[in-house]
């Protein structure tokens, strides 16, 4: 049953009152039809023809009745589903967002042994932003927040989280690796972003991040390792931007 048709959408948009008013105005108005048809074409004399007559029209009345109840039940449950997706996501680039980032990754803390390490952290940040928003505006600004998130979500395994958790900055958490594999596919995203420039037409200015790594310690809590990757970071920034730092 197709319930997104307008009748259906303006008989949603009515009150409650209403709304039970016209289904019981239908249901009796439909029973009383077929319990005239019943009369004249089976007769009512004996107590069997009045039972089946009577299971013929509830049955004929409830059916459709009881299809559209689903059907609305079954399409809340899609919206509910839908929207607890989409509060979860960053909706700019279709990464994890900052809240739903946190939550994944300290449970997969939570699920390493105390001896192990989880993995290792990235924390990605776009190299003067201001200049491309001043040059192209902030919609081609939006255009290259959104080009960053599919390249780093391209670059990244199954099993690993990425998120954007602030303007043009980035988490990755890469599960289980270590360092060597941190460090490389750090690489391949920072030599994967500077084609963004060229594919967006900004020719007079390069697209580049600079990305912090920090390896996971066991034990350590997920802030004492993002303060670690975003120190590393900052010494990114500070030895020039476009590049990896890590420790
Ligand atoms: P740095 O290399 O030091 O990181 O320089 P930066 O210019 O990138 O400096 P910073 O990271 O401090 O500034 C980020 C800028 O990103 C500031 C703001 O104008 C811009 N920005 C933040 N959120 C958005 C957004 O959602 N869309 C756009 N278009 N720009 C944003
Ligand atoms: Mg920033
Ligand atoms: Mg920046």
């Amino acid at each position: 049953m197709n319930i997104d048709n307008p009748w259906m959408t303006k008989f949603g948009a009515l009150s409650p009152f209403k709304q039970v008013a016209i289904m019981v105005g239908m249901a009796v108005i439909s029973s009383d039809i077929l319990a005239v048809l019943g009369f004249y074409i089976v007769g009512l004399e004996t107590p069997y023809r009045v039972a089946a007559v009577t299971t013929g029209i509830v049955v004929l009345v409830s059916l459709p009745l009881g299809a559209f109840l689903v059907a609305l039940n079954f399409k809340l449950k899609q919206l509910a589903e839908q929207l607890d997706l989409e509060s979860r996501k960053d909706d700019l680039t279709g990464l994890l967002n900052r809240a739903e980032f946190y939550l994944q990754t300290q449970r997969l803390f939570a699920s390493s042994r105390p001896i192990d390490s989880a993995g290792a952290l990235l924390y990605i940040d776009a190299d003067h932003f201001k200049s491309i928003n001043d040059r192209y505006g902030h919609a081609k600004g939006d255009d290259v927040i959104h080009e960053l998130g599919r390249v780093i979500k391209s670059n990244i395994g199954e099993r690993d989280l990425a998120a954007r958790i602030g303007g043009e900055e980035f988490t990755v958490f890469l599960t289980d690796a270590d360092l060597g594999r941190a460090n490389w596919i750090s690489h391949k995203i920072l030599i994967a972003i500077r084609s963004i420039s060229k594919e967006l037409e900004l020719d007079a200015t390069p697209v580049t991040v600079s990305i912090g790594v920090a390896l996971h310690t066991p034990g350590q809590s997920l802030e004492e390792a993002l303060a670690v990757a975003d120190k590393y970071l900052y010494s990114a920034k500070h030895q020039g931007r476009n590049r990896v730092v890590y420790g």
